[in-house]
């Protein structure tokens, strides 16, 4: 059975790289039929918070990643992995170093000075013959793995196509630091283990860390994953996407009125493709999503194209879908909205590309508008505002709709001669504080009678 996890650290908000890497291994497991395991791997004490797991939980949340296991927290399975290294050092795949800094130090400084790599030299690690140090008094000793000194590493990756390594590249690394926390490496590899984990994507930057886990692995007699490396996402500046060049965690696209579906289907495209869908839908993903159409170079963040998709995705919905997120976002500015927010969403959805620029458009009608100079000395011109006067005494009595209202417009520029933008330029600025609205009518129709009126008469 296709078992796949996504393994965040809590060290902060869901990354969008990580969200995509969730989305690839989320897609593959549904595709297959298969289950999605998310863990927490807060084995960095110092920089996991409480904070950013919930903060991760609600982007997963909010993405509509569920999972079929999980949270599954890593610092509490610290017993199970003591279990699993008193085994390894029983076995002799394991054993332990009591370096100190300052001894790896020169070790390190010695081979930098003779243009060697700088690895372990493996003085701790027990071999036939050999003589180890004595045990060194008030040193808390790390445990290392034996990692094979010669050979290489093969695996045939699911998105990059075979790769290998030298074993004599990497070092023995530590498995377990001194305050009994196993480093990333290994408890990665127990937990996909246990966890019967059988297809791992993930960034590729974990590229160099995955031959030191096939070989343990194999230390341990486990069943190896299959491995898939997704390369990393790049800013619009060829350089990788980072929090300095603009937002890059789920939540912000969350607040800045970016629609769960429109994120997903966005992330989906860009690394992977489906001939030249650039819509679909989670469904499709799913049944298309096998793993293969992986691109193996970096893509490029696009924030003008993913604004086209979620633009696509508004205009999809119907103003009573988008009036409840648009709500959610008028409160945030201390706006309550009412009954009239899915009309007021139906007209304004096709010129917006995010649930801000609609609740930009709706607070117009809740709250106070501000009319520019530049506008009213444009627009608001003395020819004009007779005609503006008529309108506003003759809406005072109209029947209050579409129809009616349009009628009553025409009757306006008849009587005073005038074309349609003459007058409806000054009015749409007077109203909503902007000449590019929809059609007059049905603008005003949505506000109350004596909204219009009090604000035409700011004229
Ligand atoms: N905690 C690791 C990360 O966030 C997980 C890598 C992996 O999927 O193995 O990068």
């Amino acid at each position: 059975k296709v078992r796949t996890r996504i393994a965040p650290s809590p060290t902060g908000f869901l990354h969008l790289g990580t969200a995509r890497t969730a989305l690839y291994s989320w897609a593959y497991a549904r595709h297959h039929g298969g289950e999605f395991v998310l863990r927490i791997e807060d084995t960095d004490v110092a920089r996991s918070t409480q904070d950013s797991t919930d903060q991760i939980l609600a982007s997963m949340h909010w993405l509509g990643l569920d999972y079929d296991e999980g949270p599954i927290y890593q610092m509490q399975r610290l017993e199970r992995y003591r279990e699993v290294i008193a085994q390894m050092l029983a076995a002799g795949t394991a054993y332990h170093c009591y370096c100190t800094p300052a001894e790896l130090d020169e070790m390190r400084e010695a081979q930098r000075a003779r243009g060697e790599k700088t690895l372990y030299d493996r003085r701790w690690r027990p071999e036939p013959g050999k003589v180890l140090p004595p045990v060194p008094e008030g040193v808390p000793p790390v445990v290392r793995f034996c990692n094979p000194p010669e050979g290489d590493v093969t695996w045939n990756d699911l998105v990059k196509g075979e790769i290998t390594i030298n074993n004599r590249e990497i070092d023995d690394l530590i498995i377990l630091r001194p305050d009994g926390v196993p480093t990333y490496n290994f408890a990665v590899v127990v937990d996909d283990w246990d966890m019967n984990i059988t297809h791992v994507f993930r960034g590729d930057e974990h590229i160099n860390n995955t031959p030191w886990q096939i070989n343990i692995f194999r230390a341990l007699g486990a069943q190896l994953p299959e491995f898939g490396h997704v390369p990393v996402i790049l800013g619009d500046d060829g350089q990788k996407l980072s929090k300095r060049r603009g937002a890059v965690s789920v939540t912000a696209y969350e607040d800045n009125g970016y629609l769960p579906e429109a994120m997903l289907n966005y992330l989906a495209r860009l690394g992977w493709s489906h001939g030249d869908d650039e819509l679909f839908t989670r469904e499709q993903m799913v049944s298309w999503f096998d793993g293969s159409h992986l691109s193996k170079s970096p893509a490029q963040w696009d924030a003008a194209k993913l604004a086209w998709v979620n633009a696509q995705y508004i205009k999809a919905k119907s103003g009573e879908e988008l009036a409840p997120l648009v709500a959610a976002q008028l409160q945030k500015r201390g706006i309550a909205a009412d009954e009239r927010l899915p009309a007021i969403c139906a007209l304004f959805k096709d010129r917006c590309d995010t649930t801000v620029a609609l609740a930009d458009w709706a607070a117009g009608f809740y709250a106070d508008i501000n009319v520019s100079d530049a506008d009213r000395a444009q627009h608001i011109t003395d020819a004009v505002k007779p005609a503006i006067a008529t309108l506003a005494e003759k809406l005072t009595t109209a029947a209050w709709d579409k129809a009616s209202i349009a009628v009553i417009i025409k009757e306006v520029l008849a009587t005073h001669a005038l074309k349609m933008p003459v007058l409806a330029m000054p009015v749409r600025v007077l109203v909503m504080g902007t000449s590019q609205t929809p059609s007059l009518d049905s603008v005003l129709e949505i506000f109350s009678r004596e909204k219009v009126i009090e604000r035409l008469k700011k004229a």
